[in-house]
């Protein structure tokens, strides 16, 4: 391993001990987080604006405040609200209120890489990033486990801004599952690459372009959902449990066959290409850029892809198939905010 894990016995110090925090957000991962810290004893503030995660954070036993409010006595600030509307936040209501000397944290760095945000320098900057949705992440902590997680520093001004970010990763159960140590460059960099070239857009075009394939060819739409779609999970849990091994152990001969003949021609070198290309857009700033650009302009682009996503073929099909199959929701219990 090039990269050390570090477990609960390996984070020693008590920077962060006595110290408060403030959450600025309270969804999918402030939620969790606020709660994680709260329950490992830590001073918890909340800092939404009024509405859904206000009530949210009320029902769970804060006493949330505006965000300009919350930030002002806290040691620790957290921000933790969609990255598009981050910048604005913090120039508004946490810049001009911020405690001298306090820490600042996020749970990924866009912002502070893309130096939409730049913290003062007498503050430490150290990020926390859970590598799971915020409902795995407090359910896990509940069972007395937690989901791993990314720290690293930005910006050390106190000397300790490592320890701290190690310390907060503790507190928020991920020291139970292990840490691993990065910097915003890389967390941001890699988190960008990864979702747009494998993780989502990789796998929703391939899954999107072979449903088509099959339909044009006149194959029915629900077999077709169920050959490129649904069992789409089946491997990818062979994989997640036991590597590429564990997935062609489980699969037949023919199927290893053609996967190792044919896989590499659909994703090829043009695909390589697309990737590389794709990394340099991120690693210049250009994603960065023109993703503020399309939030600043009302996110018609990605309210377009939304809306043509909704509207397709494969998502109609699936809607349908899925109504039959209720125990395909199983897991609809940890994709919402719980009460
Ligand atoms: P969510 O969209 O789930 O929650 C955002 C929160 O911010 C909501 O409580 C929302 O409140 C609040 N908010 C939105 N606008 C404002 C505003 N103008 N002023 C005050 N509060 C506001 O975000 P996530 O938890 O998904 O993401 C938070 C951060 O964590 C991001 O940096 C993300 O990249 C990172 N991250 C997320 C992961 C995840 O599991 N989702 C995993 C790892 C990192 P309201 O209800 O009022 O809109
Ligand atoms: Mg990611």
């Amino acid at each position: 391993m090039t990269v050390e894990m570090l477990y609960e016995k390996d984070v020693t110090t008590n920077y962060l001990q006595g110290k408060k925090f403030c959450f600025v957000g309270y969804g999918s991962q402030g939620h969790a987080q606020a709660n994680n810290l709260r329950d490992s004893g830590f001073d918890v503030v909340v800092g939404v604006r009024p509405g859904k995660s206000f009530e949210a954070a009320k029902r769970d036993g804060f006493d949330p405040k505006p965000v300009a409010e919350a930030v002002k006595d806290a040691d620790v600030v957290q921000m933790l609200t969609p990255d598009e509307v981050m910048a604005e936040v913090y120039k508004n209501e946490v810049e001009p209120n911020l405690k001298p000397g306090a820490t600042l944290g996020f749970s990924h760095g866009f912002n502070v890489h893309y130096k939409e945000i730049v913290p003062p320098k007498d503050s430490d900057v150290i990020m926390m990033a859970p590598k799971g949705p915020g409902n795995l992440c407090r359910r896990t902590y509940k069972e007395g486990f937690g989901v791993p997680a990314l720290y690293g520093y930005y910006q050390d001004a106190s000397g300790h801004a490592e320890d701290k970010a190690k310390e907060f990763a503790k507190a928020n159960g991920a020291a139970r599952a292990g840490l691993l140590k990065t910097t915003f460059k890389e967390e941001t960099e890699e988190d960008l690459f990864g979702e747009q070239n494998v993780l989502m857009g990789g796998l929703t075009s391939l899954i999107e372009t072979g449903f088509e394939v099959l339909t044009e060819a006149g194959y029915s739409p629900e077999l077709a959902y169920f050959e490129v779609q649904h069992e789409m999970k089946l491997i990818a849990d062979l994989i997640y449990e036991g590597g590429f091994k564990k997935m062609y152990d489980d699969c037949s001969n023919t199927s290893d066959f053609g996967s190792y003949t044919v896989g590499p021609k659909v994703v090829g070198e043009a695909s390589k290409q697309a990737m590389k290309e794709s990394l340099k857009r991120i690693q210049d700033g250009t994603f960065a850029k023109e993703f503020m650009d399309d939030y600043r302009n009302g996110f018609k682009r990605l309210n377009a892809y939304k809306k043509d996503m909704e509207s397709s073929q494969l998502s109609k099909v699936g809607a349908e198939l899925r109504a039959r199959m209720p125990f395909v929701n199983e897991a609809d219990k940890y994709s919402t905010p719980e009460a």
